[in-house]
């Protein structure tokens, strides 16, 4: 028997591409047929048609809505990927990007008509530089790995103007793959520091590692693992002896927002993901933004442009030759100012919550992974010890003997309504699951969610159920991808039928 008599399942709705639903001619407006017949286009005009396909507005309108019910979002579920702190975005911040005296301006306008944009962007650099006791940042990469590359680059512009242009790049074995990325595209070559067996960095092996030829070290603190980096005073101490300089990631700020500042931990650079801690919407490929605080001895090299406050007013400073006193600009990283409509929301987000609140934001991030943590651990295997920070850790030797991987795992929960967390990420645990719920989730949300996962591996230890499992998801409007093939072959172009 056939499921269903239109394929369709209840609002479930088969969406053909919007190309595929063309009848030409049809369109979604009615302009009165032109009065003038003079042909003003002459051999301008085109010979082919434009192959945009003809649809009635009604028409367009149900091809987005059906498309957007389709995505798994923050807005619709729990989002617990560990790394990339999915916490809710609180409307006003959207209401203050849309205002239009932010929403309606062009880089290219004169100074003197966009003061309001400008001053917001120095705020908004006051406010990052008061949260890490960072004397500078650069407020133009667009997103974390963007403001990776900045600090690197200012660590190279550094050790070039000291005539000491050094060679390698120190990572842990449990970075992120930007880390090692950013490096390698900077020009430097990458080697991987080992672990203590806790999670957390060999300071032994460090040293071992640390000499002439290293420029800097990139380390995450919190780290992968969702663990704080307790001996990065000693860490940062002996990668300045070597005459090298730190640099740290800060994906994971939303778990220290508001308690330290990374100023005092030495570090020389660290970019903030806008996105993630000071939550603007994001997922799909963007838009972020990754400004970068620098020390001391990074400032005289931060990247043009930049904004600064004279006697006239605000003034975005766009060359070498304008930038002041000792300043170097390396270069710039974009060719504008940055991703302002994510410094709207950003700002909006740190003045409702004001210093206090943040602190209290990072304090219920680390609060509700710990309960993660303790609610999981006797069924989940933990790959650490607690306390954790801002995310919980575990890894597949739970599922050990029962034919259930971490994806089989982790499409099932798809089918309970939550979307799965990170997995395979860090890579130093087996099969790992990285769970990262946010401050804005409630304890019924954590309960609810708990409650599935232990459900699930119960149903996984009691046997049987490695097909099940495999057979997940199954309330999806697609079942499983063949995953090789959509990463190999992916078919990225529509062609009407008559080019085949
Ligand atoms: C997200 C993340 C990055 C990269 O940030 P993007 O904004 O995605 O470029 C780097 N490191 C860690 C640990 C991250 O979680």
């Amino acid at each position: 028997m056939v499921d269903t008599i239109t394929g369709n399942q209840a609002l479930q709705i088969e969406q053909p591409l919007i190309f595929e639903q063309n009848e030409p001619g049809r369109t979604a407006v009615d302009l009165p047929a032109p009065t003038v017949q003079e042909d003003r286009l002459g051999t301008l005009r085109r010979k082919t048609p434009v192959g945009l396909p003809g649809l009635s507005e009604p028409q367009v309108v149900r091809h987005y809505t059906r498309l957007s019910q389709k995505n798994y979002g923050i807005d619709s579920v729990f989002y617990p990927l560990g790394s990339c702190t999915m916490k809710h975005n609180p409307r006003l911040n959207e209401k203050m990007a849309r205002l239009p005296g932010f929403a309606d301006i062009h880089p290219f306008q004169p100074d003197s008509t966009v003061q309001g944009a400008l001053e917001l962007m120095d705020t908004l650099a006051h406010w990052l530089k008061e949260l890490t006791g960072m004397p500078a940042v650069a407020l133009s990469p667009a997103a974390g790995a963007h403001g990776e590359l900045c600090g690197l680059m200012a660590i190279r512009a550094a050790l070039e103007a000291r005539g000491d242009a050094r060679k390698v790049v120190l990572v842990p074995e449990s970075a992120h793959g930007t880390n090692p990325a950013t490096a390698a595209t900077c020009g430097y070559e990458v080697e991987s520091i080992p672990g203590d067996g806790n999670g957390r960095v060999s300071l032994a092996g460090l040293k071992d590692k640390l000499g002439p030829h290293v420029a800097a070290f990139m380390i995450t603190n919190p780290n992968t693992c969702g663990l704080f980096e307790g001996e990065i005073v000693e860490i940062s101490q002996a990668v300045h002896d070597a005459g090298a300089l730190v640099y740290m990631d800060g994906a994971n700020y939303n778990a220290i927002m508001g308690r330290v500042k990374v100023a005092d931990l030495g570090i020389d650079a660290m970019h903030i993901n806008l996105h993630k801690t000071f939550s603007t919407p994001h997922g799909g490929g963007g838009p972020g933004s990754g400004p970068t605080v620098l020390s001391d001895a990074l400032a005289p090299f931060a990247p043009l442009p930049f904004v600064v406050h004279g006697p006239d007013g605000f003034r975005m400073v766009e060359h070498a030759r304008d930038a002041g006193e000792g300043q170097q600009p390396f270069g710039r990283m974009k060719g504008f100012h940055g991703q302002f409509g994510v410094f709207v929301r950003a700002l909006s987000y740190m003045m409702s919550m004001g210093k206090d609140g943040l602190a209290q934001a990072s304090g219920d991030a680390v609060l509700n992974a710990n309960y993660l943590h303790a609610r999981l651990k006797g069924s989940l295997s933990a790959s650490y010890e607690g306390p954790v920070m801002h995310e919980a850790l575990f890894d597949d030797r739970f599922l050990k003997d029962t034919g259930v991987s971490t994806l089989d795992f982790a499409k099932a929960m798809i089918d309970e309504g939550f979307h799965p967390m990170t997995m395979y990420f860090p890579l130093v645990v087996h099969g790992a699951l990285l769970m990262e719920p946010t401050e804005t989730e409630s304890k019924q949300t954590l309960d609810a969610f708990c409650d599935t996962l232990l459900a699930l591996a119960d149903k996984a230890r009691a046997g049987d159920a490695a097909d099940w499992f495999k057979s997940a998801p199954r309330h999806t409007p697609r079942r499983r991808l063949d995953e090789a093939q959509a990463a190999r072959k992916p078919v990225l172009r529509w062609s009407p039928p008559s080019e085949g």
